[in-house]
């Protein structure tokens, strides 16, 4: 099949492809290499940025690195024996993705700069109608969305915040021009990005106050240098990285008893853990207190630097937990009438992550959206497909995120589970694949009895859930998810041959 030019679509016609991919981060580019492997070269990944590497391209804050070891985060097809650190950094990642794009001919079907709008499935012809915001427009039989979880950056509403009179950004997306030494800088949240950028930049500010509203749990992180004799070894004996990678990916999948029950023996465990490297690192009792959580470890993501406690134990350095009032342009007040004067306010605040797949507009059969059906809560069966929207498949959608181990194992399982079902579309021209509201009712109240038991449902505030719905988190281990993952089951899809459609008609 030919490949097919990303960059058309302006025309008044639309293009026609087999498939339109959303997203060129992790999920887009893999889902594209496994296409190619299929044979299928006839698709476009839409991308709205200039680059490809998704969260790995938006999150260039300094410090900003994965907090899975790179010889696991990686893709188990295409190992690079040749990382720098345990736990790479954000450019490293981002070359690697880069590379992969490269590697595997993807570029040629990237439209960068192409931010999706809106995509309509079309029930009499089977194909899903995409349209980009600047109007091109693409028909495919299959949609493959990689939009991710983590891409809309969240502030909250907190009053006289566009009357500041100095400089701020949110940390996924960092001002580079911005010279921060010097500066009075303030951190709103100290969560997962915020503790990998403040040990960069307390060393530069005069003074830097973090607003922490909760406290979360650290443990320690084994980064270290991998040197060019390694890397060597590496090359000669990929034995060795494998071993590494397998070692890596059981030390973490050890951790899931740890989620499954809060309270259990392996949460102890943890909870030990996280708590002897706090007194390890921090010797004032108060701030001790201060950094120590309220909440069952784990249910809110754990975190993993060496590097935090250490940079809050600076004398430039203070935390401050009284609630933020205002913002006013010199700085902030907190509720007490403290007022802070600053330069600069970073937001470390987090993400939109409620609104799965937002903004694009999705319609499924019989016209309806996928937001009003996903607007208490997002849910899909096997986090892949969702019941009313054929021949559609999500990319790390609703309940595939994790606490415990690398997501790009979970998006190489979707994978190859949504492979055999694109096969199975295209080899008996259906014109759609759609599973059975009953079978994705029944997945999810399974999946919800069981997250009931999880650490997730005790009593914290996390991204992790929507409106108490926990949306975002696989309920097992992730050798629970691949057992569930590789056995394809046609019977649970409503399957419509083009001719059957014809003669409905
Ligand atoms: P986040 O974990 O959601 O943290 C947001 C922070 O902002 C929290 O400290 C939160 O406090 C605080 N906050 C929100 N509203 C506030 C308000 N009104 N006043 C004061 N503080 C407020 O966001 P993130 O740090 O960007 O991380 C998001 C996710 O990205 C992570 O959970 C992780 O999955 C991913 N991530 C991964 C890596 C990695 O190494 N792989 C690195 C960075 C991020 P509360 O805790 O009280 O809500």
């Amino acid at each position: 099949m030919a490949e097919a030019d990303p960059r058309a679509g302006a025309a008044a016609e639309a293009t026609r492809v087999t498939a339109v991919i959303v997203g060129a981060g992790m999920s887009g580019l893999l889902a594209g290499i496994k296409l190619k492997e299929r044979g299928i070269d006839d698709f476009v990944i839409l991308e709205r940025s200039d680059s490809v590497g998704g969260t790995w391209y938006d999150n260039c804050y300094p410090g900003a690195s994965c907090d899975v070891p790179s010889h696991l985060y990686s893709y188990s097809f295409a190992p690079n024996p040749n990382w720098t650190r345990a736990f790479a950094r954000q450019p490293e990642i981002l070359a690697y993705f880069r590379d992969i794009a490269d590697r595997y001919g993807l570029n040629a079907h990237i439209g960068f700069g192409t931010e999706v709008a809106g995509a309509a499935f079309d029930e009499t012809a089977g194909t899903w109608r995409v349209a980009a915001a600047d109007g091109r427009r693409w028909t495919a039989r299959i949609l493959i969305v990689g939009a991710g979880q983590l891409n809309r950056p969240w502030t909250p509403d907190i009053p006289g915040k566009d009357g500041f009179a100095g400089v701020q950004f949110h940390s996924a997306r960092w001002n580079r021009d911005i010279d921060l030494t010097g500066q009075r800088v303030a951190s709103i949240g100290n969560g997962a990005s915020a503790v990998q950028y403040i040990p960069e930049i307390a060393p530069l500010a005069e003074k830097l106050t973090i607003f922490q509203r909760s406290s979360n749990w650290i443990i320690p992180r084994p980064d270290e240098e991998i040197t060019p004799a390694q890397h060597a070894r590496f090359r000669r004996f990929p034995i060795l990285r494998k071993a590494l990678r397998l070692l890596i990916y059981s030390i973490n999948e050890s951790r899931w008893g740890a989620f499954a029950r809060a309270g259990s023996w392996a949460s102890k465990r943890l909870e030990k853990m996280a708590r002897d490297h706090l007194a390890a690192q921090v010797h004032d009792p108060k701030l001790r207190e201060t950094l120590t959580p309220d909440y069952p470890i784990g249910c809110k993501r754990i975190l993993i630097t060496d590097d935090y406690y250490p940079a809050v134990c600076r004398p430039n350095v203070e935390i401050v937990t009284e609630p933020i009032a205002r913002i006013v342009p010199e700085g902030i007040e907190t509720a007490s009438g403290r007022r802070i004067p600053l330069d600069v306010i970073v937001w470390g605040t987090g993400f939109e992550t409620a609104g799965f797949l937002m903004p694009i507009d999705i319609t499924g059969r019989a016209g309806q959206r996928l937001h009003d059906v996903w607007a208490k809560g997002a849910e899909a069966y096997r986090g892949v497909t969702v019941t009313g929207f054929p021949n559609m498949f999500v990319m790390y959608g609703p309940n595939t995120n994790l606490g415990h181990n690398s997501i790009i194992f979970m998006s190489e399982r979707q994978m190859d589970y949504i492979l055999p079902l694109i096969d199975t579309i295209l080899a008996r021209d259906l014109v759609l694949l759609d599973v059975k509201p009953e079978v994705q009712a029944a997945y999810n109240r399974r999946l919800q009895d069981r997250l009931a038991s999880t650490v997730w449902a005790a009593d914290c505030g996390s991204w992790y859930k929507h409106d108490g719905k926990i949306t975002n988190n696989w309920s097992g281990s992730t050798i629970e998810f691949w057992r569930q993952m590789r056995r394809v089951d046609l019977d649970s899809y409503e399957l419509v041959p083009r001719e059957r459609s014809k003669a409905a008609a």
